[in-house]
């Protein structure tokens, strides 16, 4: 690899300054897109459980109605150094969720509604305080894809407030693509997971059988948005995508045809982030519960005694290098573990 083709901060990835997108959008725009919002919320079928329910009366499968439950709201610095910078992330943890994932590793904020309700106008206020008291260097939403309406009226309400931070969206991908096209000029950066690629891994692991193909078509419509990662000269990204891989025990095979298909499919010149922080959680490794008499457990690859026990181990640093090697081998070069230990600052 030629020196120029390590430098993630080079031409045509550096920006001179940068505008957020949810600033220049017109308000006729933003006001079509309040009414959509309110519209979603009244006949929700905006992630693809479709649920059609009015969230100003009940709930769906995702357990919020319409405001919006938080267990956390503050500067972060668990994620990648070009979005946390040296002040943090600010980071909005949703409850909640559209998928069930057995390993979920935020499984006690995402399975549950444990949290503090807020307004879409409370939540805007919360950016405000993110940004002036904070100092933080972008609006980080965690898990928004079942609370899409009411992000687009805080976004709306908090640009009126005078936001003025890079709004990060960053999904597990379950979304749908009315959901990608309401975000459409309101997120700068996509930050989307792409957990399986097989259909039975989906249906087993996620209780979402459908999600390889809805998680393809809508990292798709992001990068058709925003394209790739940039950066200004501060080395704090800007806008673009940056996808997540988090590389599972025993399914290495499936991390390669993901990066595969990122590469043929998306851009050669994505970000990616292999990661390797996969720890047995949620219902992996518990007790198998007592089936009714007369019915059968569902199959367990290993036949053992735990729940999951297929995903019950840490991985190991060949299934990590694996997936890595078939990312390189696929033609991709931008990621996070390359990035030395600068951890991409210009500093
Ligand atoms: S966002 Fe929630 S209520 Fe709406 S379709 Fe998805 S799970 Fe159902």
């Amino acid at each position: 690899m030629s020196r120029h083709r390590r430098l993630h901060l080079a031409p045509p990835f550096l920006l001179d300054d940068y505008t957020p997108r949810y600033q220049l959008l017109s308000s006729q725009s933003a006001a079509r897109k309040r009414s959509e919002a309110y519209a979603h919320l009244q006949n929700c079928n905006l992630c693809p459980r479709r649920c059609g329910v009015n969230r100003f009366e009940t709930r769906g499968y995702c357990l919020i109605g319409s405001s919006v439950s938080t267990s956390t709201v503050a500067p972060h610095f668990g994620e990648e150094p070009f979005f946390q910078g040296h002040n943090g992330s600010g980071s909005v943890f949703f409850s909640g969720c559209s998928l069930r994932c057995s390993f979920c590793q935020n499984h006690d904020i995402s399975h549950t509604r444990n949290g503090f309700d807020l307004t879409p106008e409370e939540l805007a206020e919360w950016f405000l305080k993110l940004q002036d008291v904070g100092q933080v260097h972008n609006i980080n939403l965690v898990t928004p894809e079942h609370v899409v309406p009411q992000c687009v009226l805080a976004i709306l309400h908090a640009r009126e407030l005078g936001l003025r931070l890079p709004i990060i969206y960053n999904t597990s991908s379950y979304d749908s693509l009315e959901s990608i096209a309401l975000m459409d000029g309101l997120v700068d950066i996509y930050l989307p997971d792409f957990k399986s690629f097989r259909a039975g891994t989906s249906k087993r692991l996620l209780k979402a059988e459908d999600y390889p193909e809805v998680a393809k078509e809508s990292i798709l419509a992001m990068h058709k948005q925003v394209g790739d990662l940039c950066f200004t000269g501060d080395g704090i990204a800007k806008s673009g995508v940056c996808v997540r891989h988090l590389v599972m025990p025993g399914k290495e095979d499936e991390g390669k045809m993901i990066v595969e298909w990122l590469a043929e499919n998306v851009s050669k010149d994505l970000f990616v982030n292999i990661m390797e922080q996969y720890r047995p959680a949620a219902h992996v490794g518990k007790a198998k519960r007592a089936r009714p008499e007369g019915t059968q457990a569902s199959a367990d690859p290993s036949g053992h005694g735990v729940r999951y026990s297929e995903i019950n181990r840490p991985i190991t640093g060949d299934e990590v290098e694996f997936v890595r090697s078939a990312a390189r081998a696929a033609g991709l070069w931008r990621f996070v573990d390359d990035m030395g230990g600068h951890g991409g600052f210009n500093i």
